[in-house]
Formats: C-alpha cells, sequence, structure tokens
C-alpha cells in the first residue's frame, strides 16, 4: 500500500493556505487511499526565535485542528514529531550524507535566514539544517508520496536526492519519494501582498485568514483584500495576483474553475463577497470540530500517545538499517 507522510509546522496559528494547499486534502483522500502519518513537526518550530511555552500549546492546538479537519485516527496515524526519536536520529545520519552547499541554495534557507538578519536576531544552525530533518521525517518511513504545497516540492526533491545518493553508496535503504500537489490553491497568498504566500510563521496580519478566525473576521478580511488596478475580472497570475488569489480561492473553496469563474463576475465587490461567504462556509465545520476536541483534551492526548507508538514501530526498522548501513 502507498506510504504518504506530511507534517504541519507549530509556528503560528493554522491559516486558510494550509488548509486549502495540505490538510484538506490529507482528509477527504490520503487517508483513505494509503497508509498514511501526519505530524505535527514541533522539532522545526525550534529553528527560529521561539517561546518555548507557545510552541507547547500550538503543538496541541495543531493536532487538534488536524483532527477536526477530518483526520481520523482509525485511518491514519496523527503523532508529534519529538515524541519519536527516530526523526532526530536519522536527520544526524543525513546530516553526514548532505552536503553544505546544497543547504545553502534552499530558497526557504535564503528568505528566513534574510529575515532573522533583518531583525538583527543571528540566525541558527538548525535553519540551515531543517531541510535534512525533514528529509528524515520523510524517509524514516518509507514514504512514497509527500503531499504538499507548492512552497515545499523543493525540500522533498533534497530528500529523494538524498535517498537516492544514501541507497547509491551504502546499499538499498530508503524509498526514493516523491511530492504531490493540489491542482487548485497550491499557494495560497496573503491578501494584502498577494506576491507573498500566505505563511502562519509571518506577523498576524490583516492578509492572512486563519482556520479559526470568526466569520466575521474572515469577511472583513477578504473583503480589504487588495486588488489589482483596472475594473474587468480576469485569471492572470502574473499581471494581476491579488485577483487570482481571490478567484483560486473562491475555486478552492466553492468549486469550478479560476479561469471560468472570472468570467461570471463583473465587479470586484462581488468577487469578494462570494469567496468571502466561500470560506466562511469551508471553515465552519472545522470550527465546529474543533470546539467540541478542545472540551476533551484527553482524547486529543489519546490519540497522540498511540500515534507515536504506532509511528516509532513503522520507523525504527528504516532506521536501524540505515544505522548499519552506514557502519554504526
Ligand atoms: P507554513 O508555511 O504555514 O509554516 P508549514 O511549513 O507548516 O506551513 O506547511 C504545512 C503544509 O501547508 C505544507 O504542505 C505546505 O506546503 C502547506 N502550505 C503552507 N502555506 C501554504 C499556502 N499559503 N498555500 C498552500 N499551501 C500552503
Amino acid at each position: 500500500m502507498t506510504r504518504v507522510f506530511s507534517g504541519i509546522k507549530p509556528t503560528g496559528h493554522l491559516t486558510l493556505g494550509n488548509y486549502l494547499g495540505a490538510m484538506r486534502r490529507w482528509a477527504a483522500d490520503d487517508q483513505y487511499r494509503s497508509d498514511a502519518l501526519f505530524c505535527v513537526v514541533d522539532l522545526h518550530a525550534l529553528t527560529v526565535d521561539h517561546d518555548p511555552a507557545r510552541v507547547r500549546r500550538l503543538s496541541r492546538q495543531s493536532a487538534s485542528l488536524l483532527l477536526a479537519a477530518g483526520l481520523d485516527p482509525e485511518q491514519c496515524t496523527v503523532f508529534v514529531q519529538s515524541h519519536v526519536d527516530e526523526h532526530a536520529r536519522l536527520s544526524y545520519v543525513l546530516e553526514c550524507v548532505a552536503t553544505d552547499g546544497e543547504m545553502r541554495r534552499m530558497i526557504q534557507y535564503k528568505e528566513k535566514a534574510a529575515r532573522e538578519q533583518r531583525r538583527g536576531g543571528s540566525v541558527r544552525l538548525s535553519l540551515l539544517t531543517y531541510p535534512v530533518l525533514m528529509a528524515a521525517d520523510i524517509l524514516a518511513y518509507g514514504t512514497d508520496e509527500v503531499p504538499v504545497g507548492d512552497d515545499q516540492t523543493q525540500h522533498v526533491e533534497l530528500a529523494r536526492d538524498l535517498a537516492v545518493r544514501f541507497n547509491q553508496r551504502y546499499g538499498h535503504t530508503f524509498t526514493v519519494p516523491r511530492a504531490t500537489g493540489p491542482a487548485v490553491a497550491a499557494r495560497v497568498m496573503n491578501l494584502q501582498d498577494p506576491v507573498s504566500k500566505m505563511g502562519k510563521s509571518d506577523d498576524a496580519g490583516p492578509g492572512i485568514v486563519y482556520l479559526l478566525d470568526e466569520p466575521d473576521v474572515v469577511r472583513k478580511k477578504v473583503m480589504r483584500a487588495v486588488t489589482d488596478s483596472g475594473q474587468d475580472v480576469v485569471y492572470d497570475r502574473e499581471e494581476r495576483p491579488g485577483l487570482a488569489n481571490l478567484l483560486e480561492i473562491l475555486a478552492a473553496c466553492a468549486g469550478g474553475d479560476p479561469a471560468e469563474l472570472a468570467g461570471a463576475y463583473d465587479s470586484y465587490g462581488a468577487l469578494k463577497k462570494d469567496t468571502a461567504e466561500a470560506v466562511v462556509e469551508v471553515l465552519r465545520p472545522v470550527q465546529e470540530r474543533h470546539r467540541a476536541l478542545s472540551a476533551d483534551p484527553e482524547y486529543v492526548d489519546g490519540v497522540l500517545r498511540e500515534g507515536a507508538e504506532r509511528a516509532r514501530g513503522m520507523a525504527r526498522p528504516t532506521v536501524d538499517a540505515a544505522y548499519r548501513a552506514i557502519g554504526l
């Protein structure tokens, strides 16, 4: 059976981008047609300046939102990365296969390192090695497919390269994974700055729709989205990125094709209104389930405990094999 692995970082409140780009497909498709693991990757949240209590709180909240989005612990394994030692164990071995040059070429490293420096902070070494840990997350489970948004494909490519290199040097140990992405809304953009992605780690702003935003907050954010100059509604990612983003969000939430939807509108106001309502409707059931889960923390703890145990059992044979193969 196809093995699927994917993760989410508890660096901020989850966004509409996380949901449309990743979580929704995990719940609707991946968990049913494969042997899937979904992980709150808390070790990755330590690569930038962070508040320990906040990371712990966001890890729980993210796990709860994964369940609220429809992940069913009877169908898939939901767990927290730091509960399973195999990730860090394998990461070190992969650091002995990766090169300094390939780490420095990672786009996200360059962007995030520049941001840390602009803030006057220092760049943590773990920010540089982050993609190796992500490769370990993926390779430890013999993963075939990694369903992620567009922004993560370069990291999955690295995991592929490391798997191939390790197998060639030390004997076949790892399955070579591949990234899979959604057809629409693979990259949801910031509503106030539609050339940047809607990222949860960014400072909270009016351009980011959070999964737990109240309906009126969602409406306000969508209605205030920047649109491009011009009057006509057309779908053009290059020239009209603000409009294209709204059309993609509407298509992802209500169905349809962004270019065809464009033809159905002759004003920005009507497009925004329909987009806002479509987002509110998509978020409503997730928020309802999240409320119910928040009232039952023991249930979430139990799911995570069992998930970690299952994950450990799946990862250990592969990680042990990698240790033997590399000479340990
Ligand atoms: P973030 O960038 O919000 O910190 P993560 O690294 O935790 O997100 O990614 C979790 C999943 O959500 C990944 O599969 C990622 O590709 C997807 N994702 C994150 N932001 C977006 C976005 N704006 N549009 C589409 N997918 C996204």
